[in-house]
Parts: C-alpha cells; structure tokens; sequence
C-alpha cells in the first residue's frame, strides 16, 4: 500500500512573530520542518512532499525520483495542499497530511490512522475540549458553546487517495476554504472516523510553544 505524505509548510506564521516563520523555528538544533520530514522518512511512507513559501523553492536542489518533493504553497493553508497534491502524481492509496509544526506526532499512531482511513475513507486524530468554550463579541462574552460534542482535531490526518482528491477539487471549483482537510472531506459528506488524538502531539504556534517542546524534546520524541 502506498501512502502520500503532504506536508504544509507555507504558512508565514504571523501568530509567532519574527523574521522566521514557525515551521522553520530549530527545534533540536533542526528546523521544526526538518525534524518532521525525517521522522516520515523512518517508516515505510513512498514519498513526501512538503508546501514551502515559493521564494525558497530557488534555494533546493532536487531531482525528480527524490523521496522528498518541495512545491510552492499557496495563500491558504488548502491551496497548499493542492499544490502538492498536484506535483505528488497518483499511484498512492493513502494520503496523509501532516502540519510541519507538530514535532511529536507517534509514528503508531499515524498506522492505526492509515488503516481507519482504508476502512472509513478518512480519519483524524483529536483530543476532547476540556477548556469551557465561550464566543464573544466586542471583547464581552455572548454566548457558551455546548463542549460535549466537540473534539480539537490534530495531524496526520489521513484519506483514500480519491477521498481528498476529489475533496480537494471540488473546494477549488467552488472556492471553498477549510481549516484542515478533515473538516473538508467531512463536508463534502465522506467519513471522516475520529482515533484518539495525543496529548503531546503539540501544535507549535507560539513562541512558549517552541520552549515547551524543547524541554520535553527527550520525553516526547519518543516515536
Ligand atoms: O496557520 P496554521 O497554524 O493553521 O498552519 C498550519 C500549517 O499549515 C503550518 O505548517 C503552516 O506552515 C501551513 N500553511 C501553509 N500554507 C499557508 C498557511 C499555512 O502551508 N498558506
């Protein structure tokens, strides 16, 4: 079974702050996209292709049966992922897509979504809300969202090949955005089986982020 990795790692990281965006913060003396790249590179996935901002595409050098694929990423997150669909070809059964700023994802846990995923059509980790969730207008709270349905999806999130493909193509037909390709997939009606997520697949998205994961690093970067 031939599995895709898609990598996003476009994004300018406004919510970091700074030069450099997140994903390419060093983590472990790497680039946090680095690190994530090699650990796909230790299992048995066919090929990985990572969305970076397209004014660094000049600084690689690749050739075209590299494992390792670099496209230039979009504007959105989805665009990104498109972009890298595109360039991937289509001889893979499976399809995950992988945030470039979450370091600690378990490479067990990406098996058991690869499987739900051939069963299902997609699947994705989540973790349930602990936190009571408020919405808000002009500062004040207005209203409290019923938590007891909600899960926060994390990465890998893993499709047939066809289910985002196809997911993917018709959000571009009908200029439709998402947040995560789970969500997409989702609604377009496929389903999408929710694995339990993991508490230390972290999403590095702030700088106390980064520094958390860099004291835990021996801890959590146990695939
Ligand atoms: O912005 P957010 O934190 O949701 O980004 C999640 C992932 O998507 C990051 O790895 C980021 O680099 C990537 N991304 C992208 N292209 C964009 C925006 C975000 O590849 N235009």
């Amino acid at each position: 079974m031939a599995v895709l990795v898609i990598i996003p790692a476009a994004g300018s990281g406004t919510r970091f702050g700074g030069p450099i965006p997140k994903q390419f913060q060093p983590l472990a003396g790497k680039p946090l996209v680095q690190y994530v790249v090699e650990r796909f590179l230790m299992t048995e996935v066919a090929r990985v292709v990572v969305a970076i901002p397209e004014p660094l595409l000049v600084t690689i050098k690749q050739s075209p049966g590299d494992r390792v694929l670099f496209v230039g990423g979009g504007e959105t997150r989805l665009q990104s992922v498109i972009n890298a669909m595109k360039a991937a070809g289509v001889d893979y059964d499976i399809v995950a897509v992988h945030d470039a700023v979450r370091p600690f994802f378990r490479i067990d846990t990406l098996a058991r979504l690869i499987e739900a995923a051939r069963e299902y059509g997609g699947a994705v980790p989540a973790l349930p809300v602990s936190d009571t969730i408020h919405a808000t207008r002009d500062g004040r709270l207005s209203a409290t969202v019923d938590r007891s349905n909600l899960v926060a999806a994390q990465t890998p999130q893993c499709f047939r090949f066809e289910v985002l493909r196809d997911s993917l193509k018709l959000a571009e037909d009908e200029k439709f955005d998402a947040t995560d390709e789970a969500g997409l997939a989702a609604h377009y009606g496929y389903h999408v089986q929710v694995l339990p997520g993991d508490p230390f697949n972290i999403k590095i998205t702030r700088p106390e982020d980064l520094a958390l994961a860099e004291a835990h690093f021996e801890e959590w970067s146990n695939a």
